[in-house]
């Protein structure tokens, strides 16, 4: 299908890709994510489902071809299996695919649901598989309910990828074993560097671990040769040599990865991100309850000449986070 030329920023990168956090919500507390006592958007400061479809509808009519769901927990949204209907109708008239980046603890419950909706592929985000550093982490997430999510999205026909942030001194150890259970279960694995997004309890920089150091490690044990993949995100892949399984890396602190950029993130306030790194952003929610579709489309195409040519993360020690935001506002 030819793709509309519509969405093409100051840069001259097609935008292609939208994620949604459709909730800033969480069931877990995951440490590098969120403090504790996190506080969330009052209610009507966020967009409904019917509000969320209709701008997801104007991004596919402007070329967007694919959209992530994601958050916060896009599963304790309780209307998000409706809309991951009817974005899924989507497929095939305009939306190349649908996909979802969940925590898995009511991924058992919603696996097959997803599938009906046309969603293929789940992102499923696993630090650690032993229960006490997983607890740790998470602050009280019992890992018990995430594989049981996986071994339901599997069973319902979806294709997963494990989401690991590499922290150091906590799951350090246990990613080379974490990449042998991906290639023994049939999942992909993509790594993840901590990024310096919303204050949280703790100083990144004691967690943060380059995925440079990673690799060594990992190709000290295991075949891994470089896969050309390209999907216009952040991660580089590599390829476990003999097996299907591919290793994704996103570490925009050791490697900037935004000349390729071609996504936009549409927040659970209504406020459309053009990066995640910069605070620069358009108010959908206003634009949707003051004028309509029109003004929507004025919007977007404003925000178009927002998208900076990239991102400026440092996790040095004492920095305060590149922005305010959580990730699980803006959609990770
Ligand atoms: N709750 C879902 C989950 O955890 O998969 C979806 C939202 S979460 C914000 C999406 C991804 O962002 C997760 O893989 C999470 O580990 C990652 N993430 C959250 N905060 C991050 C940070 N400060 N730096 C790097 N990755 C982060
Ligand atoms: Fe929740 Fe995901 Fe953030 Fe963890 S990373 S606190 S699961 S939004």
């Amino acid at each position: 299908m030819a793709c509309a030329p519509s969405l093409i920023d100051g840069h001259g990168r097609a935008i292609r890709y939208l994620r949604i956090s459709v909730t800033d919500r969480c069931d877990l507390r995951c440490r590098y994510c969120m403090a504790e006592a996190m506080t969330f958007l009052p209610r009507d400061a966020v967009l409904s489902l019917e509000e969320i479809a209709l701008i997801a509808e104007r991004f596919i009519a402007s070329g967007v071809r694919k959209i992530r769901l994601t958050g916060g927990e896009p599963l304790v949204r309780r209307d998000m299996i409706d809309l991951a209907h009817r974005l899924g109708r989507q497929i095939g008239t305009g939306l190349d695919e649908l996909t979802l980046t969940t925590n898995g603890t009511r991924l058992a419950q919603h696996a097959e649901a997803l599938h009906d909706a046309g969603i293929r592929r789940v992102n499923v985000s696993m630090d650690s598989r032993d229960p006490g550093t997983f607890r740790y982490i998470t602050r009280h997430g019992d890992v018990s309910k995430v594989l049981e999510g996986i071994a339901a999205a599997k069973a319902a026909g979806l294709a997963v990828k494990i989401n690991m942030v590499a922290l150091k001194g906590l799951n350090e150890d246990e990613i080379a074993p974490m990449l042998a259970w991906c290639r023994d279960e049939g999942h992909d694995l993509t790594l993840i560097e901590t990024m310096p997004l919303g204050l949280i309890d703790e100083d990144r920089a004691d967690r943060f671990l380059p995925l440079t150091k990673v690799m060594d490690v990992l190709k000290g044990q295991f075949d891994l040769s470089f896969d050309s993949h390209v999907t216009g995100g952040p991660a580089r892949y590599w390829r476990i040599a003999g097996t299907d399984t591919r290793l994704g890396l996103i570490s925009p602190l050791t490697q900037n990865f935004c000349a390729t950029c071609n996504r936009v993130r549409l927040s659970t306030d209504g406020k459309l991100h053009m990066c995640l790194g910069h605070d620069d952003s358009v108010d959908l929610k206003r634009a949707i309850r003051s004028g309509g579709l029109a003004e929507v489309d004025a919007r977007i195409a404003e925000a178009l000449a927002l998208k900076p040519e990239r991102h400026d993360f440092s996790v040095e020690r004492g920095a305060a986070p590149a922005v305010g935001r959580h990730m699980s506002v803006t959609g990770g």
